[in-house]
């Protein structure tokens, strides 16, 4: 079954049963003081939850662009290393606005993922929240018992609130959850461990795919909880796992929704994903993984700058361009020419791409470009340092140098340095980061860090980039 065919049967499936498809939100986020980008499925239906206003259907399925690179959920130190977290995913969900309960969702997520995606019965672990003496909440028993009618006792395990216990962020909607594990080994693994249940904390291959969030709570400011007023389901199924799984590969790199931008870059970089040193093919992933969570974050409106969401967009990308820059041997901008590859692969699913293309590669060009200039510079200047060095540890003001004067972002410097058995002095950064601030307070800010927006409806006129002519909703803008 191909990717496309994967998600399709998810929403089918969810038709089927009375829900009512809705499009992706931005994966970028405007109007929520409490979170920069979409971090799951739930964020666009915040407001139903808390009872701030009315859903328009009761029973809702999507597949929603997410990104979890900072705040609560941050992933960007797994991905590329491990196989299965990305910065931008798709997060499948189905969603019940004061309708049905735990009953349904944990019987339609049975039904789907054993009748319909015919996954092994005996490959699928699930959890239960166990409860929370200090947050006076109770294990939940009812979950337990709904699932205790589809799956072997063994295979339903406890978990604690840090795993089973939903949170959106430090505030908002929340609630006990229920997770579906798959086990991927191979039944001779398998065989070894018999009768001992794992989850992906204890095995790589043994996968969380899916999680059932049972929302009954607000977490306010005080950290205290106060029931939601009514009852409602969020579940959240990664699709990158769910097709890795289903298309038994070891890897969510080794499917198709991954093969076109590694085959491609293979090409531009005549070198083999897979087949040599480990660094390299992290390099491949980073690569991968990275070009979707920039273009999508473009598309959706928010442009790379120097402050905010922005920022957080440069460094994935500058992170991005270290990698290809220090292991594939490239020395050129190479991240723009996989927009097109992208843009050709989702344009059904989230055509926003397409339309935008050549804005977002030439976004993406300039930006490669730019660092470009000072990569080389800057990677000299730490390895000079960490030669020299006495201890192996990057001081603030040296970090601080490396971002100010060579566009290093701090985690790419704590990163090189990482890798180097190096830690990095993160406080005395900020120090001298704060200094520079209080320096040149008298300088004002521009939102837009160093881009200009000239027209907010665009009509085919030039404006510095050749833009797409058939995008209707891009704001056109011009580097200063
Ligand atoms: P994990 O424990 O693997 O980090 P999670 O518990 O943080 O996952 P949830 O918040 O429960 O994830 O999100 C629901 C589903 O989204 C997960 O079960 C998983 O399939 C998927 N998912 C979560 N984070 C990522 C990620 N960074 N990349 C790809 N899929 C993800
Ligand atoms: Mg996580
Ligand atoms: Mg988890
Ligand atoms: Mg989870």
């Amino acid at each position: 079954m191909t990717a496309p065919e994967i998600r399709q049967q998810f929403l089918d499936f969810f038709v089927s049963k009375g829900h009512h498809i809705v499009p992706s939100a931005p994966i970028v986020v405007k109007n929520d003081p409490t979170l920069l980008f979409t971090n799951a499925g739930m964020n666009q239906f915040k407001d139903y939850f808390l009872g701030n206003r009315a859903a328009a259907w009761k029973r809702v399925v999507d597949t929603q662009k997410c990104l979890r690179v900072s705040g609560k959920h941050n992933d960007l130190e797994e991905v590329g290393i491990d196989t299965y977290h990305h910065t931008m995913f798709e997060m499948l969900g189905n969603w019940s606005f004061g309708d049905y309960f735990k009953k349904e969702a944990i019987d339609w997520s049975w039904e789907l993922l054993t009748e319909v995606y015919k996954i092994p019965k005996d490959r699928l672990y699930v959890t239960v929240f166990e409860g929370d003496a200090k947050e006076n909440l109770e294990k939940d028993q009812e979950a337990y018992d709904f699932w205790k009618k589809h799956i072997s006792e063994d295979r339903i395990l406890m978990g604690n609130k840090k795993d089973n216990f939903w949170e959106m962020g430090d505030t908002g909607p929340c609630g006990p959850c229920s997770e579906i594990h798959v086990d991927c080994r191979p039944d001779s693994e398998r065989a070894l461990v018999d009768g001992k249940t794992r989850v992906n904390a204890d095995d790589p291959q043994v996968i969380e795919i899916w999680n059932n969030v049972f929302m009954q709570f607000n977490r306010l400011k005080d950290k205290s909880l106060e029931p939601l007023p009514a009852k409602h389901v969020d579940t959240g199924m990664g699709f990158e796992r769910l097709v890795r799984v289903l298309q038994g590969k070891n890897s969510n790199y080794d499917t198709d929704i991954f093969s076109g931008t590694i085959e491609h870059t293979e090409k531009l970089t005549g070198l083999k994903y897979g087949r040599t040193d480990s660094k390299q093919d992290v390099a491949f992933r980073v690569l991968a993984d990275h070009i979707r969570a920039i273009c999508f974050a473009i598309a959706d409106g928010q442009l790379p700058s120097n402050n905010g969401a922005g920022y957080v967009i440069r460094r994935i990308l500058r992170r991005a361009v270290r990698y290809y820059y220090s292991f594939l041997n490239r020395k050129t901008p190479l991240l723009h020419e996989l927009v097109p590859v992208l843009a050709q692969q989702f344009a059904t699913v989230f055509p926003e791409l397409q339309l935008q293309v050549d804005f977002v590669t030439k976004v993406v060009f300039e930006e490669e470009n730019n660092f470009l200039r000072t990569l080389e510079s800057g990677i000299r200047r730490i390895e000079d340092f960490m030669g020299n060095a006495k201890q192996k540890a990057v001081d603030g003001r040296t970090a601080f140098e490396l971002y100010d004067t060579y566009g290093f972002p701090y985690d790419l410097t704590s990163l090189i340095a990482s890798e180097k058995g190096f830690s990095v002095d993160e406080k005395g950064f900020e120090v001298a980061m704060e200094e520079q601030k209080t320096r040149s307070r008298a300088a004002t800010e521009l939102d837009m860090g160093d881009w200009t927006v000239l027209d907010e409806n665009p009509v085919s006129v030039f404006v510095g980039y050749e833009l797409s002519e058939t995008a209707t909703s891009v704001t056109k803008y011009r580097k200063i």
